[in-house]
C-alpha cells in the first residue's frame, strides 16, 4: 500500500500576494530538511504539500519528527494513497486503518470533498465508510461527539487520501520569509529560546557569542557551539560569529567604574553586534532578556542598551517567567546543555554591587572613562565565523 506524508500550511495560507513566496521558502526549507531521509517526489496543491516518499527504505517516521520541526507547518498527516474509487477507498481503510480501528472504541468518518466532481457528496462517503468500518470491525461504535479516532478522507485532484488525524505542525511562518536578525547568544537558559522563537517567526537567525579566554574557558565556548547545533533543525544553518572580548573588559575593568560593568559591558556588546549584523546583513538583534530577571535586565538598563543600538532589539521573552522559558527550552533541548555550570564572559566580570537602575548620562560618561573604540575595531576584526549545517540526525 503506497504512503504519503500530507503537509498542511499554517498561518502563512492567509497572506493573500505574498503566499506563493511563503509556499516556495517552505518548499526550499522542506526539502533541505528531508534531504538526508531520502528521496522524495513533491508537489502541491490547494494548500497543502504532497511529500512522497521515492525509495522504499524510507522511514516514515523520520520524516514526520524532522516536519514537526520546520516553522510554517500547522498540521502533517500521514495517509494511504487510493484510487479516486469509492470502492478503493473502502479496501484500503480496512486495511491501512487495521490496527488502530481494532483497538479504539469509537470512531467517526470525516470527509473533505476537494474535489466537487467526485459523484458522492461527503455526507454520503461519511455514511457509506462509517458502515464499511462497522462491519469491518464489530467492536467499534460510530460516535460523532467525541471519538477515538477520526478517519479522514481527502478526495483530492488526482487521488483519494485516506488518514487516521493530523499531527500537530510547529506553527509559525516558514524561516527566511522575514528577514534576517543576530541572535546575542550566551550558554544561558534564554537566548537560545529567544533564537528559536524569533525563527519561529520566519527570521533567519544568525549567532554571535563573546568570550573572554583565559577567563573563559573552552569548554564555554563548545557549550554555546552545542546550543547552536541543538537550534538548527528550527533555524536551518547558523553562522556563527564569535568575538574575543578580553581586551574590552580589561579595559572596563582597569578604567570604568565597577558598579556600571555589566550596562557597559552589554552596551560594548551591542556595539560590536551592530557592525557584525552589517556585515551579515542582519537588520535587527535579538536578546534573552526578560524585564526584571536580573539587575541588568530592569526597564532603566534596557534604555541605556538601546541608546546605542541604531537598530531594533528583539527581546522575545521580555515579557515571560522564568518556568514558562525553561518549558520551552526542555522542549526544543537545549535546557540541559545550558544548565552546564561554565562561566560566561558576564559572570566572570559581574560587580558587587550593579547599578540596578542605571541613568543615561551617568552610563555615558562611565563609559568615556574607557578607550574603547580601536578595541572595539580590533575585536570586529578578530572575530570568527563558523558555519553549522543542519546537522540533526
Ligand atoms: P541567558 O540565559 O540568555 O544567558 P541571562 O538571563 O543569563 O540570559 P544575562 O546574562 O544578563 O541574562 O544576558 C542577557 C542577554 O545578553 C542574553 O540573553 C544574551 O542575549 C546576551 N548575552 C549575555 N552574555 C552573552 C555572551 N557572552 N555572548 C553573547 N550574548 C550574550
Ligand atoms: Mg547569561
Amino acid at each position: 500500500m503506497k504512503e504519503i506524508v500530507l503537509v498542511k500550511y499554517g498561518e502563512m495560507a492567509l497572506k493573500g500576494q505574498n503566499k506563493s513566496s511563503f509556499e516556495d521558502i517552505l518548499f526550499k526549507n522542506i526539502k533541505f530538511r528531508l534531504k538526508s531521509v531520502g528521496k522524495f517526489k513533491y508537489s502541491s496543491a490547494q494548500s497543502t504539500i504532497y511529500i512522497e516518499p521515492d525509495e522504499e527504505t524510507i522511514d516514515l517516521d523520520e520524516v514526520i519528527s524532522k516536519l514537526q520541526k520546520v516553522f510554517g507547518i500547522a498540521a502533517i498527516c500521514r495517509a494511504c494513497v487510493c484510487e479516486k474509487d469509492f470502492a478503493d477507498i473502502q479496501a484500503k481503510t480496512v486495511e491501512y486503518l487495521r490496527e488502530t480501528l481494532e483497538d479504539a472504541k469509537s470512531f467517526k468518518v470525516e470527509a473533505k470533498r476537494a474535489d466537487k466532481k467526485f459523484p458522492m457528496k461527503s455526507p454520503e462517503i461519511c455514511m457509506e465508510l462509517g458502515g464499511t468500518i462497522c462491519e469491518a470491525f464489530p467492536e467499534i461504535a460510530v460516535d460523532v461527539h467525541h471519538p477515538e479516532v477520526t478517519v479522514i478522507v481527502e478526495i483530492r485532484d488526482t487521488n483519494a487520501y485516506v488518514h487516521a488525524g493530523r499531527i500537530k505542525g510547529a506553527g509559525g511562518l516558514p524561516v527566511g520569509s522575514s528577514g534576517k536578525a543576530l541572535l546575542l547568544l550566551s550558554g544561558g537558559i534564554d537566548s537560545p529560546v529567544a533564537g528559536y522563537m524569533m525563527a519561529k517567526r520566519g527570521v533567519r537567525v544568525s549567532a554571535i557569542h563573546f568570550v573572554s579566554p583565559p577567563y573563559t574557558s573552552d569548554r564555554a565556548r563548545i557549550k554555546v557551539e552545542q546550543l547552536c547545533e541543538k537550534l538548527t533543525p528550527y533555524c536551518g544553518d547558523i553562522h556563527f560569529y564569535c568575538v574575543p572580548f578580553t581586551e574590552i573588559q580589561e579595559e572596563l575593568k582597569r578604567r570604568c567604574p565597577e558598579e556600571y560593568f555589566t550596562i557597559l559591558m552589554r552596551r560594548l556588546m551591542m556595539i560590536i553586534a551592530q557592525e557584525i549584523a552589517k556585515k551579515e546583513e542582519a537588520l535587527a538583534l535579538i536578546t534573552g532578556e526578560s524585564v526584571g530577571q536580573v539587575a541588568s535586565q530592569t526597564m532603566q538598563a534596557m534604555v541605556c542598551t538601546d541608546a546605542v543600538c541604531k537598530v531594533p532589539v528583539f527581546r522575545p521573552l521580555i515579557g515571560m517567567d522564568k518556568t514558562e522559558i525553561i518549558e520551552i527550552s526542555r522542549k526544543i533541548d537545549t535546557f540541559d546543555i545550558s544548565v552546564q555550570p561554565y562561566e560566561d564572559c558576564c559572570t566572570v566580570f559581574t560587580p558587587r554591587h550593579p547599578k540596578i537602575r542605571p541613568q543615561l548620562e551617568a552610563v555615558e560618561k562611565a563609559q568615556e572613562k574607557g578607550d574603547f573604540d580601536s578595541m572595539i575595531a580590533q575585536a570586529v576584526q578578530d572575530t570568527e565565523l563558523k558555519i553549522f549545517k543542519n546537522s540533526e540526525t
